[in-house]
């Protein structure tokens, strides 16, 4: 019996190393992985550059604490800003966290207006994580089943109903923020319609409230752009990534400018872990191998060559409802549940994911040839013909 905690439905595979977009088992069968470990190693397994970065950190300082300039998560935060238009940078450890910070943001900001129930508007469909606001901010009540009492200080719209938006914004005078995902990735890769984040950002100006946008999945140039909302000319006040930020490294963080770059005070927010050394040497390395490989280019461009040959190969299919795709964030939306694909895939040496039953999930590395983006699709259109 396992003495790890049953929160995870395994799959009965354990892996020994990786290469690039390949991962080897512990009995040597090899696997092209179309997942990414969930949008994480962007760049590919043991990339060699965040590898060396990795170990010469590790080696020369690992953690020393908040209490003390860190030089790496500076440089770090620099970068991040001159990428994104923000101005500040939160460092924590993972998604979650750096969506709690964020949400952290709009309660100080409703507390120093005097509101008395200071709400963010969050979307049915999205994930924002497992911790208790995050989780309550999740827009999935089977994510919220059993953790009842929620947490109190949330609206919530559908995603991509800017009417929706509107009613509430001319009706409920408590909401100081909205937080939105560009796509929905757990939700199943729901792009938002074109004029989504700007609408939402006129509603934002003329309410003065915080646009607060998750990227933790979108972001780090998996959708052809380093943020999702850079497809637009829309800038959020407050932005969160996490996942391909330190190519396996945990690291989260939550940038935000203007006003709401100025809410934390020393002694309101903090973090042991949160941009120590090792993890920020792992986010400038990632940041340096997406600069000096074009990836966020490459990505685009893999992704237009996997969504056209996904759509071309599996047209007229009847099993088909819809595929989507922006970048390399792409999915298969089933007629009905397919319980099997994720271990038929397996067995033909191929990881893909299946999310809410049946929208098949592909989140491959950046760095595919050609020739490995081609065999990651012919392989999940065999599965669904079948
Ligand atoms: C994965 C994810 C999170 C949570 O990140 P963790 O690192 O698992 O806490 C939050 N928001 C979005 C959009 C995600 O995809």
């Amino acid at each position: 019996m396992s003495h790890v905690m049953n929160t995870y439905a395994r799959l009965p595979v354990a892996f020994a190393s990786g290469q690039g977009a390949y991962l080897t088992d512990t009995n040597g069968k090899q696997y092209l992985d179309g997942l990414t470990g969930l949008a994480v190693v962007g760049l590919g397994h043991a990339d060699p550059t965040v590898a060396a970065a990795i170990s010469e950190q590790a080696q020369t300082l690992t953690h020393t604490s908040n209490l003390y300039e860190i030089p790496t998560q500076s440089r770090l935060a620099d970068r991040l800003c001159g990428i994104s238009g923000m101005e500040k940078v939160f460092f924590a450890n993972s998604g979650a966290e750096a969506n709690e910070a964020a949400i952290k943001l709009a309660r100080l900001k409703g507390n120093k207006a005097g509101l008395k129930n200071p709400s963010v508007l969050v979307m049915d469909g999205s994930f924002h994580g497992r911790t208790m606001a995050t989780l309550t901010a999740t827009g999935n009540r089977k994510v919220h089943a059993g953790f009842e009492p929620l947490l109190s200080g949330f609206a919530r719209a559908p995603f991509d109903d800017v009417a929706a938006v509107q009613q509430i914004a001319d009706n409920n005078p408590e909401v100081v923020a909205l937080l939105v995902e560009p796509i929905l990735g757990e939700g199943g890769i729901y792009i938002a319609s074109d004029g989504y984040l700007e609408a939402l950002r006129r509603i934002c100006d003329a309410h003065d409230w915080l646009m607060m946008l998750d990227e933790i999945q979108t972001g780090n140039g998996r959708t052809g752009k380093y943020f999702a909302y850079q497809h637009t000319n829309v800038l959020p006040d407050v932005v969160t990534t996490a996942k391909g930020l330190g190519n396996g490294m945990p690291i989260g963080v939550c940038m935000a400018r203007d006003e709401a770059a100025e809410l934390f005070v020393p002694g309101n927010h903090g973090s042991t872990f949160g941009g120590n050394p090792l993890a920020c040497a792992a986010g400038n390395a990632v940041l340096d191998v997406i600069e000096r490989d074009d990836l966020i280019d490459r990505a685009a461009e893999l992704g237009d060559r996997m969504l056209t040959k996904l759509q071309t190969e599996l047209a007229g299919s009847n099993r088909i409802k819809q595929i989507r795709g922006l970048g390399l964030m792409l999915a298969v939306e089933l007629n009905e549940d397919a319980p099997n694909l994720v271990v038929d895939a397996m067995a033909q040496g191929v990881l893909i994911n299946v999310t809410q039953g049946n929208i098949v999930r592909m989140l491959p590395p950046l760095t595919l040839t050609d020739t490995e983006a081609d065999i990651l699709v012919d392989t999940v259109v065999d599965l669904i013909r079948d």
